[in-house]
């Protein structure tokens, strides 16, 4: 047993100033789903554990068809399903949090916690990054903000430093025509994680018959989720048809760096990807048309 320090602090400042005076053993405390299980297992080794859920800006909701999606980091999964507007707007995230975990789970943990924990297999992360979603970041030299592809930099690990915290995630207002889906795939029919997750986001042409742009993201092939750019590259400009949507998925395919482990070999998990990328583009392809 060893003594633990708890703030709950009020103002982005106080948080800021708190992280800053503790260094890299004061924590951040969200829904608690990932770092109490942590701090339990002597995982995390923490001094001081800083409560994100009395500040305004990290538990604050802001969905607008022209403005976008303001999600305060600290907001549970819960939240993300429950309200109308993001499941009408932003349903290919909706996806990625009604999955996590269970309902117990989805009443604690946040889509900004699942970023920050930065595990190479966490569901929303491909969702946000399909979305083009970007973190706001505030640290005591000010504000800056990351796209959400960037923020991971191996398991575990990303670009906050420790006396930084992401105050919330930020997507852009849905273009006409656009859809997105997450899928996942998971070795068991019991909670666990993902073998692998894909997001994919689509924007139409008018008609309905062209990609106009495709962002594809993949979860658990790699040390960090990958924003596969060249499949999206693949479709820009094409036909909706299966013959683009399997050379994308191909695309994905060759951008995954699966490795084998208890939850699946490298090799069934690069076909997972070919699988889930052509099933998560005719999802988001099927919204864009709807
Ligand atoms: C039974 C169980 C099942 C689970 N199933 C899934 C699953 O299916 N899919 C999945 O992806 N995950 C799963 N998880 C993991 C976990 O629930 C998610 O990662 C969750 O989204 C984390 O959010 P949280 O709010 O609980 O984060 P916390 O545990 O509060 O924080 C997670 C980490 O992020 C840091 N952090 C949190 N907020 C901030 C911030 N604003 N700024 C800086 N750092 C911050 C914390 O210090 C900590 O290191 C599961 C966990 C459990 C216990």
């Amino acid at each position: 047993m060893r003594a633990i320090q708890y703030a709950a602090p009020t103002s982005l400042s106080d948080a800021v100033a708190l992280l800053s005076q503790s260094g890299a053993r004061a924590r951040i405390l969200a829904g608690g789903t990932d770092l109490i299980v942590q701090m339990r297992e002597h995982l995390r080794e923490v001094d001081l554990v800083v409560d994100a859920k009395r500040i305004p800006e990290l538990t604050a909701v802001s969905c607008d068809p022209q403005q976008g999606l303001t999600l305060g980091a600290a907001v549970p999964c819960y939240q993300v399903y429950g309200s109308a507007d993001i499941a009408r707007l932003y349903p290919g995230l909706v996806d990625a949090a009604s999955l996590i975990g269970g309902t117990a789970i989805q009443g604690r943990a946040s889509v900004g916690g699942n970023l920050c924990n930065s595990g190479p297999a966490g569901d929303s992360i491909p969702a946000l990054i399909a979305l083009g979603a970007t973190a706001r970041i505030l640290g005591p030299g000010g504000e800056r903000t990351v796209p959400v592809e960037q923020f991971c930099t191996a398991p575990g690990k990303n670009v906050l430093q420790p006396d930084e915290l992401l105050v919330s995630l930020h997507l852009p207002a849905p273009q006409p025509r656009s859809g997105a889906r997450y899928l996942r795939f998971i070795p068991r029919n019991e909670m666990d994680i993902a073998e692998v997750g894909v997001g994919a986001g689509v924007e139409l042409s008018a008609d309905g018959s062209r990609f106009v742009s495709v962002r594809v993201a993949l979860g658990a092939v790699g040390p960090t989720p990958i924003l596969a750019a060249e499949a999206g590259a693949a479709l820009a400009g094409q036909a909706v048809s299966d013959e683009t949507i399997r050379a994308a998925a191909a695309a994905a395919q060759a951008a995954a760096r699966p490795i084998s482990d208890m939850r699946g070999t490298a090799e069934h998990r690069r076909h997972l990807v070919g699988v889930l990328t052509r099933r998560a583009l005719a999802g988001a392809v099927d919204r864009a048309r709807a």
